[in-house]
């Protein structure tokens, strides 16, 4: 078990607090933010500033910890890849157990090491699940421009339009299967855009 240093930015010490239920006491606080806040794809970045605005109550079985926690997440956007930065605000619950506690041997319950708090796993309980998945830039977001899946040299050799309703989905298909007929005659071949149907036509 590791042990906390009651300097720490995220140990809180409740010795002033005290133990007797009931008793609360106000604490507000800036404090870097630890490595690994948040998932792949978004998250705090570690050493960004961190504001806690924290209730302190002391309980029969230990510590509630009640308030809000201030940031800044940062990730990248899933559709265009873009920067993302964006601010939060949360709330944040959690009981830490006195370690003599009945309640200590509860894993789901957080343990005081002596007098001392350790904020961390309750600012992780708190801001990881307020995260998203899959972040946007913005809810429209279009994403990244498409190019159908085909080269540059496709274009260049005057691949056809597609019809305003192709879904974009099947687009590549589309036009792989206008410009890919068999033994295309280039001088026969007319000037304006070839259209599937006449390459089939062509075909039989
Ligand atoms: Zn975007």
């Amino acid at each position: 078990m590791k042990h906390l240093d009651p300097r720490a930015p995220l140990v809180v010490d409740t010795r002033e607090l005290g133990r007797r239920p009931g008793a609360s006491q106000r604490t507000a606080r800036t404090a870097p933010a630890p490595a690994d806040l948040g998932s792949e794809v978004v998250g705090v970045p570690q050493g960004s500033d961190l504001h806690l605005e924290l209730l302190l109550e002391s309980v029969m079985e230990g510590v509630l910890v009640t308030g809000t926690v201030t940031g800044t997440t940062t990730g990248q956007c899933v559709r265009c890849l873009d920067d993302i930065e964006r601010s939060f605000e949360v709330r944040l619950q959690e009981l830490y157990a006195y370690p003599s506690a009945s309640t200590a041997d509860d894993e789901d319950v957080l343990e005081m090491e002596g007098d001392l708090i350790d904020l961390e796993p309750a600012l992780r309980d708190a801001v990881v699940p307020t995260l998203p998945f899959q972040p946007v830039c913005r809810e429209d977001c279009p994403g990244l421009p498409t190019q159908y899946g085909l080269s540059d040299e496709a274009f260049e050799e005057g691949a056809p339009e597609l019809p305003a309703d192709v879904d974009p989905r099947w687009a590549a298909l589309a036009r792989l299967a206008a410009t890919s007929g068999p033994a295309r005659d280039e001088d026969e071949a007319p000037q304006t855009t070839p259209q599937i149907e006449q390459q089939n036509n062509r075909k039989g």
